[in-house]
């Protein structure tokens, strides 16, 4: 079963999350999805090691999600393998004053991966068309616009070697309840309990109409969304490691010739 198939938004499909069942698991249970975790982290390590070898060519993760949904979990599952050397997270906040007096695109640019490395964006530009459109941060003539901005933007990176694939992380606001509630009553995850969070959570259905229209306008072919069912910890990290190992793989990355003639090579 090929997940990216599953999964991949198609290009000017209209997304409608009436649609989409956050708890759905295609029919894996959780004992066995464990072994497979393990098999494809081996998997995602050794076509990350050949990545960075050939140096040619990157991959962009971008992980979008309302709060709890798991984006720290998977940094940390699909990471747990990689080179510290050829990968990087970047986290993205409210933008500081230098970052907001430039175009929005600014910060992103910079944080793209360089050839043969691997970067991870925990929220990205995406941020432009939902909280600032939630919030009305910004006019709706400047957000709107955005949209195909982004789109050439990427098509732009994409054409010069970077391969993007994007995460909605798909959580129920019954599940997100949940997990902040459990945020409030363990100790050991007061530290994560912002309330902030609590406050934006108000807005759910505003972010739910915003997410929509990403995900319908901003699918294309070079750089696809999936919408990844998130109710359950352990198939959001299948999904997204499976479908990272079926792009790097269709990548066709080889290790590098030699730059010598080995034959006449001795090692004194
Ligand atoms: P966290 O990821 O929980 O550390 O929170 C980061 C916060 O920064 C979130 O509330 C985001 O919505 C916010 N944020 C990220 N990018 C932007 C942006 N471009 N404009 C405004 N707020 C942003
Ligand atoms: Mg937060």
């Amino acid at each position: 079963m090929k997940f990216s198939k599953l999964f991949q938004v198609k290009y000017g499909k209209k997304v409608r999350f009436s649609h989409y069942d956050p708890s759905f698991t295609a029919g894996f249970k959780k004992d066995q999805v464990e072994k497979i975790l393990v098999k494809d982290i081996a998997s995602i390590v050794d076509l990350e090691y050949r990545l960075y070898a050939e140096g040619e060519r990157s991959l962009l993760i971008v992980l979008q999600a309302m709060d709890s949904a798991g984006k720290d979990g998977v940094i940390r599952h699909v990471m747990s393998g990689f080179n510290p050397q050829s990968c990087k997270v970047t986290a993205f906040k409210v933008p500081s004053a230098e970052e907001a007096a430039h175009d929005f695109l600014w910060r992103v640019h910079k944080a793209i991966p360089s050839k043969g490395e691997i970067g991870i964006f925990n929220r990205s530009h995406y941020e432009e068309v939902l909280v600032v459109r939630v919030h009305s941060l910004q006019p709706k003539k400047v957000w709107s616009r955005r949209y195909d901005e982004i789109n050439a933007f990427e098509e732009f990176l994409a054409k010069n070697g970077v391969t993007i694939l994007k995460f909605f992380l798909h959580i129920s606001k019954d599940e997100q309840k949940k997990r902040l509630q459990a945020r409030l009553d363990d100790t050991k995850k007061n530290w994560k309990l912002d309330p902030h969070d609590l406050k934006e959570r108000k807005y759910w259905t505003d972010y739910m109409l915003a997410y929509e229209e990403v995900l319908s306008r901003c699918s294309t072919k070079r750089a696809p969304w999936f919408i990844i069912p998130a109710n359950r910890k352990w198939f959001r990290n299948l999904a997204i490691s499976r479908i990272i190992i079926e792009h790097l793989q269709a990548m066709e990355i080889k290790t590098p010739k030699p730059k010598f003639d080995l034959s006449n090579i001795v090692v004194k």
